[in-house]
C-alpha cells in the first residue's frame, strides 16, 4: 500500500527555503513557518535553478540587467552573462515538471532567478524596472500564475489557506 508521502500532491519549492545550502554564499533561507504548513499537505520537491543548471556553490551573486522586457542575468562584479545557461536548463526543467504533475510552485522572493518581482538595472546600475526572475517567469507561464506564490506571501494565514486549497483542488483534477 502506498504510504502517506507518496499520496500527497507534489509541490515545487525553491531549494533554499527548505534548508538546502544552495545560495550564492553557501547559506540557506529555511522558512520554518511555510515549510511546516506545506508539508502537511504536499510532498515538497526542492529545485534550485542556479545550482541545478551548473553554477555551483559558492558563486558570484547576480542581478538582472539591460532591457526590462528581456533582461539578462549577469554576475555583479565580473559581468558574466549567465542568461543562456539558466534559460536552457529552465526550459527542460519546466517540461519535466509538467510530466511530474507538480501542483504548483513556491518561490524565494528577491532572487533574480526565483523572485516574482525583482529589480532590473540599466547600464548605469540604476533601477530601470521590476519584473519576474528568469526561472520565476517561466514557472508562472508553464504552470499558472494562480498556482505560484512567493514564500513571503504565505506568511499571511488567509492567503496561505486559500493558496493551499487552490493547489489541492488543482491536484485532484
Ligand atoms: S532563490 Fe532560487 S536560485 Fe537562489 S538559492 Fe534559492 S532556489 Fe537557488
Amino acid at each position: 500500500m502506498a504510504n502517506l508521502t507518496q499520496m500527497k500532491p507534489r509541490l515545487g519549492i525553491s531549494a533554499c527555503l527548505i534548508g538546502k545550502a544552495v545560495r550564492y554564499d553557501g547559506e540557506h533561507k529555511m522558512d520554518q513557518v511555510v515549510v511546516a504548513a506545506l508539508e502537511q499537505h504536499f510532498e515538497l520537491v526542492p529545485v534550485c535553478p542556479e545550482v541545478d543548471c551548473g553554477m555551483g556553490v559558492p558563486r558570484e551573486s547576480m542581478r538582472l540587467k539591460g532591457n526590462v522586457i528581456a533582461p539578462r542575468l549577469v554576475t555583479i562584479s565580473s559581468h558574466i552573462d549567465r542568461t543562456d545557461q539558466l534559460e536552457r536548463w529552465t526550459k527542460r526543467r519546466i517540461a519535466e515538471m509538467k510530466q511530474e504533475k507538480l501542483a504548483g510552485f513556491v518561490l524565494k522572493s528577491g532572487s533574480p532567478s526565483c523572485g516574482l518581482s525583482v529589480n532590473v538595472y540599466d547600464d548605469k546600475d540604476v533601477v530601470a524596472g521590476n519584473v519576474s526572475g528568469l526561472f520565476a517567469r517561466r514557472v508562472t507561464a508553464g504552470l499558472s500564475r494562480r498556482l505560484v506564490a512567493e514564500a513571503e506571501q504565505l506568511h499571511d494565514e488567509s492567503f496561505r489557506t486559500d493558496f493551499i486549497q487552490r493547489l489541492r483542488t488543482f491536484a485532484q483534477k
